[in-house]
């Protein structure tokens, strides 16, 4: 995994945060799962054990919104289908979040960890469920 946190600053020196130590991911004896669309889940799941799960995330976020690098795979729980998503790049958030937390709900996933997964609140996953009974009651 360690190409995955090689950044390089402005006179080439190879930098990375502090959190980066205690990750998961680098222990993993399958680094590529974190960049195959067939094993997000496997991804995911890694990433729920990580201690440094909500730096990780942070960090791609600000990537994305900050220096406007889109990080590839999964960083922090999310997908960058999912960043962009939280941060309104390229889509709003829309009918394919609803989904992707409906399918978590599926997979029963609390709505706390949900709302972590996909960087939302927990109270939009509340109003999300709440949406799609109120659907299959009608
Ligand atoms: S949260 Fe996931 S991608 Fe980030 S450091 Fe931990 S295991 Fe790696």
């Amino acid at each position: 995994m360690d190409g995955l946190f090689e950044l390089v600053d402005a006179i080439g020196t190879v930098v990375r945060p502090d959190w980066m130590a205690d990750a998961v991911c680098v222990d993993e004896a399958d680094p590529d799962i974190f960049f195959d669309q067939w094993k997000v889940i496997e991804a995911k799941t890694a990433c729920l054990r990580c201690p440094v799960q909500d730096s990780c995330r942070t960090y791609a976020l600000n990537r994305l919104i900050v220096d406007g690098v889109a990080e590839e795979g999964v960083w922090g729980g999310t997908t960058l289908e999912e960043r962009k998503r939280a941060v309104g790049v390229g889509h709003s958030r829309n009918a394919d979040l609803d989904a992707e937390i409906m399918r978590l709900v599926g997979m029963g996933m609390s709505e706390s960890k949900i709302a972590s997964v996909v960087a939302v609140s927990s109270r939009q996953v509340q109003r999300v469920k709440a949406k799609a009974k109120a659907r299959l009651a009608a």
